[in-house]
């Protein structure tokens, strides 16, 4: 087996050059201020042992970025990695570097509100833990959502639990949270948590040749996920909460960052809460993983809206990742250079655009400029300026660049095969390949290996190849993401697929589903050209809610109404839950003693339930990437 290999000559020199163009003497200490206490518990275990946070992983990124870690990237990563409780400002701590993102605590009058509980239910529990060890043992009287990402709710039972809600301590969270939340893992959740595991580079090692962090936060720990849903749901700019005596007030952000987000601002602490639309890195307007295109221009006009509300009076600027910003001018500045960047990204983007550039042209020659380009917080260690660039593009043109000649191309597969022909065979690909890499040209030897990989899945000599090939490109990359993409391609070359280590959909999740997402989370996994030819209808009522709806199976297609039919069912279900009959099929089966253990019953033909689990298909969790298959 090949263990990592050295920064070729070219990596060296282009880090020589990072090193010469950003401001390397300004100060990474910002990311301390305010330290109370290190966690020093050692690694956060779940209840059967298993180590879900590693908060020692990263002791590695210190003194000089070694040859093999973008320096830019090494030094972000240092101070992402530091951990422990921080003081924001008097009345609100924040717990860091205790999982990929911050939890935050604002002391009330009675107790504890917490802001955005962690991944994990344990790394939110010893945060809690570590913030009462310091700051009083006090009881937490709210939380508050400021997204419907799982970084900021899934170690919500961490903090509080059924009881503690049902006894009147509010959830916070903008509308919109839940739908959002548990969405994101109906429609295309198999294939982003598998791409998922590129991004955050979770099988990787940690060390100077593996993973060194994510960008945002250095890695998701792996607890139990858990979900309450929202008690209070904010709607409208300027709303006014007051909550264990502390005042807020909300800004709506929907469709910025997250579908549905909202920053906060404290007047009686001049705090501001910014969730994760301004962060000290790039973020991403189309993440790795997969995801819809967020509106760059929705959020820039989002951060000029919260600098011309708070802007003037905010001392302390604070949110789901990274360290505060202290100081009004200094928040006034950082949120506008913020603002700036996403603005110029999609307004320079779409003039390119209107001149009959590609996505890819675009972000091929795209400087930035001087003021945001050196500012550290800027820097694309998270999202980049050529794949934000691209994105801006998919969003407003789609995936075809106008040229017919790229309208109908071949597949990889196909494409490789006639490349490979052409070219004159697979050696001779892997020599052009060899010597493109001999020059540091890693993009293009990476293009051609990926031609012979497809067309010839078993060439020993391009896979070895294409796996030292990405390993160059990810030691030069400066955002995270990139880096453990690249790094992720060279350990499955090598060592074969690691699949999908992560998954989130836990039970609270599925329990959280409405019917209506249920039903599309089962017709997306309908298997269209078996059941051509079937013609079902089945009835389907929740007996908890009293909700009804007609499935209808025709033409491959399942769809579902909650209006009454003018013909009768072939069978009619009834069920406790939507979850219930989420888990009967998506679990695989309708069997009638499965079904009555899940408080179900059926009347009529019970084989059109039968047929329908039959023609379910299961997701691949862990399809091939870097190979055909
Ligand atoms: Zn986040």
């Amino acid at each position: 087996m090949t263990s990592p290999r050295e920064a070729t000559d070219h990596v060296r020199r282009q880090h020589k050059e990072t090193l010469a163009a950003l401001p390397f003497h300004e100060s990474d200490e910002a990311s301390e201020r305010g330290l109370v206490a290190r966690w020093t518990g050692g690694p956060i275990t779940a209840a059967d042992g298993r180590v879900v946070w590693d908060v020692d992983a990263y002791a590695f990124l210190e003194g000089e970025a070694p040859d093999t870690v973008n320096p830019s990237l090494w030094r972000h990563s240092r101070q992402v990695s530091r951990q422990g409780l921080y003081e924001v400002r008097p009345g609100i701590h924040q717990v860091r570097g205790l999982d990929i993102a911050n939890i935050t605590f604002i002391e009330g009058e009675r107790g504890v509100i917490v802001v955005d509980p962690l991944v994990s239910v344990e790394c939110a529990a010893a945060a809690l833990r570590l913030y009462r060890e310091h700051c009083g043992d006090k009881p937490v009287t709210g939380v508050i959502l400021t997204h419907s990402h799982i970084d900021h709710f899934g170690g919500i039972r961490g903090v509080v639990s059924d009881e503690d809600v049902a006894a009147g301590v509010p959830v916070i969270a903008p509308s919109g949270f839940l739908e959002h939340a548990v969405g994101e893992n109906v429609f295309a959740g198999t294939a982003m948590a598998r791409r998922a595991a590129y991004m955050f580079g979770a099988a990787l090692e940690r060390g100077p040749r593996g993973q060194v962090g994510a960008g945002i936060g250095q890695t998701n720990s792996t607890g139990q996920v858990s979900l309450i849903p929202p008690t209070v749901l904010v709607g409208e700019t300027g709303e006014e909460h007051v909550v264990d005596g502390v005042r807020l007030v909300f800004q709506m952000t929907p469709d910025s960052e997250a579908p549905s987000e909202f920053h906060f601002y404290l007047p009686d602490l001049k705090a501001l809460c910014i969730a994760e639309n301004s962060n000290h890195a790039m973020h991403n307007l189309l993440t790795l993983r997969g995801a819809l295109v967020r509106d760059a221009h929705a959020w820039a006009g989002y951060l000029t809206e919260t600098i011309e509300t708070w802007g003037r009076e905010a001392e302390v600027a604070f949110g789901g990742h990274h360290w505060p910003t202290f100081g009004n001018e200094a928040i006034r500045e950082h949120l506008a250079l913020q603002r700036d960047m996403y603005a110029y990204l999609h307004d320079q983007t779409l003039r390119r655009l209107n001149q009959g550039y590609t996505g890819t042209e675009i972000a091929e020659d795209f400087p930035m400029p001087p003021a945001l380009e050196q500012n550290w917080a800027n820097r694309g260690y998270y999202g980049t300026v050529s794949h934000n660039v691209k994105a801006i593009y998919q969003r407003y043109m789609g995936w075809y660049d106008g040229n017919p000649a790229r309208l109908w191309q071949h597949p990889p597969v196909e494409q490789g095969r006639r490349f490979v022909r052409d070219m004159g065979g697979a050696d001779v690909v892997v020599a052009k390949a060899r010597a493109a890499y001999e020059e540091g040209d890693f993009r293009w030897a990476t293009t051609l290996l990926d031609h012979v990989i497809f067309a010839e899945p078993d060439h020993e000599a391009a896979r070895e190849l294409q796996a030292d090939t990405f390993e160059q490109l990810g030691y030069l990359a400066e955002s995270g993401p990139w880096r453990n993409v690249y790094l992720a391609g060279t350990h499955e070359l090598r060592h074969g697929s690691f699949g999908t280590p992560l998954s989130s959909a836990g039970a609270d999740i599925i329990r959280a589903l409405s019917a209506e997402q249920i039903f599309a989370a089962l017709a997306i996994r309908i298997d269209g050209p078996r059941c051509w030819s079937d013609h079902l209808r089945l009835d389907v009522e929740f007996t908890g809610t009293g909700e009804r709806y007609r499935l209808t199976l025709r033409n491959g297609v399942l769809t579902h109404s909650a209006r009454p039919q003018p013909d009768r069912a072939q069978a009619n279900l009834r069920l406790p839950a939507p979850a219930v009959l989420a888990g009967l099929l998506l679990g695989g089966s309708a069997a009638p003693e499965d079904l009555a253990a899940a408080g179900g019953e059926i009347d009529g033909d019970p084989g059109v339930l039968a047929r329908l689990v039959s023609v379910l298909d299961a997701p691949d969790p862990g399809f091939a990437i870097v190979t055909p298959e």
